[in-house]
Parts: structure tokens; sequence; C-alpha cells
């Protein structure tokens, strides 16, 4: 009985474990750890741990992406 409940919990950490090593863009295997953020080789776009966590893979944004949405908002506001 209790042994399931372990076993789900391994297998959610190791579910997470996995998502970290897949690109949430292109679902390649070629991302490198850095640490708080992994690189895709594949896309040259960088996504933050967190996200990737915390959000549905089609919600996520890259950190380029982040920052030219930052931007963008900025312009508009300076472009008023
Ligand atoms: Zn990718």
């Amino acid at each position: 009985m209790y042994h399931f409940f372990i076993d789900v919990e391994i297998e959610a950490l190791f579910k997470m474990e996995n998502k970290l090593k897949i690109c949430p863009r292109c679902k390649g295997k070629n991302v490198i750890d850095m640490g708080d953020t992994i690189d895709c080789v594949d896309c040259r776009l960088e996504f933050e741990k967190i996200d990737i966590k915390t959000l549905k893979s089609n919600q996520i944004l890259s950190i380029s992406e982040k920052l030219g949405f930052v931007k963008s908002i900025k312009n508009n506001q300076t472009n008023k």
C-alpha cells in the first residue's frame, strides 16, 4: 500500500527531470543544463527551468522571446 504512493512520487519526480531534458519548443533532446536554465542546441533558445516546471509546454516562452516581448512593450510606450 505504502509502496504504491512512493512509486507514484518517484515517477512524478522522474517525469519532471525528464521534462528538463527535452526542449519545450522542438521536443528535441539536444539540451544543455545551464543551472537555472536549459539551452536547446537545435532551436538555439534558452528556457527557464521554472517555466518548464510551472507552465504547459505551449505556454513556455524562451528567454529571448520574453526580452523581445518586454522591448515591444517599451517601444510602444515611447512611440506614443
Ligand atoms: Zn528546441
